[in-house]
């Protein structure tokens, strides 16, 4: 786990310089849909011929993103290199590097956030806010765990594991210690973060853009809400006190400082009884909760992290009109399409699909809706997500 900073190149990448990105996913896609605005060439490498990227990307090869050999050949063309996902190995990233090619998020800042106990405790470790958690190897060390973190005034535990889990999955709430064993069990006997569960009144999100120099923006703070562990919608501006807010943007940015990241960082927060804010966890991309800014807020977050890697200007972000985002999941098309129609009657919303075959709990697409003040559009959000679910 490290903390370093970017090799320095302050040099700006201007259009229509290539930037390569890593992943095929919905992120990947949009990624390459504001790098194309902007007047970038875009390069991407994924998995399958199916992934969303295949829509917008220039090129699409497709390949193992986290092989180095193959990424390396793909960033001696390219101006900067991005990932659109944690999942992409550290070494693909070091080997791009070793072609010399700018790299943004570096090596060493994918490896401390790809793995839940080194973002935790580097987090820790940077004085910065964080609940109660143990690292666990071993089903001794998942024992001593609950019995420390129980003892320390935690009701619940969440365990999860350190790699690979996303969306709620590879989860388990824990009451007690003899649950905490069978948990260690049912999630695999893998390397695994055990968590006091956080009695939080909201949670939120701050994402950041940061550039090599160390310049940096922040979106104003949203409010998420999550149904079964997934993203439901995200409400920007989020309905927090001034100091609430103030002290998550300056955990935000003290944490992308700390980490000394390029592009965006998204950082997930709960929010304390008391107002205080604590750290749930990072992520070194564009976020599930940033897709608001795409109507609500005078740059996409999307815009943004190409902004700050290329080095271009970060101009303060605000709010155009009070905008919810909401999530739509597979489950929503078991009974076929769902009735768009009816939906964009109504004028305030805008649907984003993302080309993917539906499955239960899989993220299809949002819509994001928009009016003069976030009442309207939490009613109107609500109201187009009612026709979605009575099909
Ligand atoms: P995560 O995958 O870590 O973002 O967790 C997904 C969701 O589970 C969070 O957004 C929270 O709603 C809930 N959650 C995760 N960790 C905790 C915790 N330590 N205490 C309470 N709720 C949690």
């Amino acid at each position: 786990m490290t903390s370093k900073a970017e090799p320095i190149n302050h040099q700006t990448i201007h259009p229509p310089e290539t930037i390569t990105i890593l992943g095929g996913g919905q992120l990947g896609s949009m990624l390459c849909e504001a790098a194309k605005r902007m007047g970038y060439r875009t390069f991407c490498v994924s998995g399958h011929e199916t992934d969303p990227v295949r829509r917008w990307a220039d090129h699409h090869l497709i390949a193992d993103p986290g092989e180095p050999a193959t990424v390396a050949r793909v960033a001696r063309q390219s101006a900067i290199l991005t990932v659109e996902a944690e999942s992409i190995e550290p070494v693909a990233l070091e080997a791009a590097a070793n072609a010399q090619c700018r790299v943004a998020p570096s090596a060493d800042v994918q490896r401390t956030v790809r793995d839940r106990r080194s973002e935790k405790m580097f987090l820790r470790d940077h004085g910065l806010a964080v609940g109660p958690f143990a690292t666990v190897e071993s089903a001794k060390q998942m024992r001593e765990a609950a019995e420390t973190l129980f003892a320390g005034g935690s009701k619940k535990l969440v365990a999860k594991t350190a790699r690979g889990g996303y969306d709620g999955k590879g989860q388990r709430w824990i009451h007690s210690v003899t649950e905490a064993a069978d948990a260690w069990e049912a999630l695999g006997s893998t390397p695994l973060v055990v968590e006091g569960g956080i009695d939080f009144v909201a949670e939120a999100s701050v994402i950041v853009a940061r550039s090599a120099d160390g310049r940096m923006t922040h979106f104003p703070m949203f409010q998420n809400e999550h149904r079964r562990g997934i993203l439901f919608q995200t409400r920007m501006p989020g309905d927090f006190s001034s100091a609430t807010a103030a002290q998550a943007i300056d955990l935000g940015r003290r944490t992308a400082e700390a980490l000394g990241v390029v592009g965006l960082l998204a950082v997930e927060m709960f929010i304390l009884p008391d107002g205080n804010v604590l750290i749930n966890e990072l992520a070194a991309r564009p976020h599930n909760s940033g897709h608001v800014t795409m109507r609500a807020a005078s740059r996409s977050q999307f815009e943004m992290h190409i902004a700050a890697i290329c080095g271009l200007p970060l101009p303060e972000i605000h709010t155009l009109q009070p905008g919810v985002m909401t999530n739509l999941l597979g489950d929503l098309w078991a009974h076929g399409e769902p009735d768009f129609a009816k939906v964009l009657a109504d004028g305030r919303g805008m649907i984003h699909l993302y080309g993917k075959s539906p499955r239960s709990g899989r993220k299809m697409g949002h819509m994001i809706h928009t009016a003069p003040t976030l009442a309207e559009a939490v009613q109107a959000a609500n109201a187009a997500y009612e026709i979605l679910e009575s099909r």
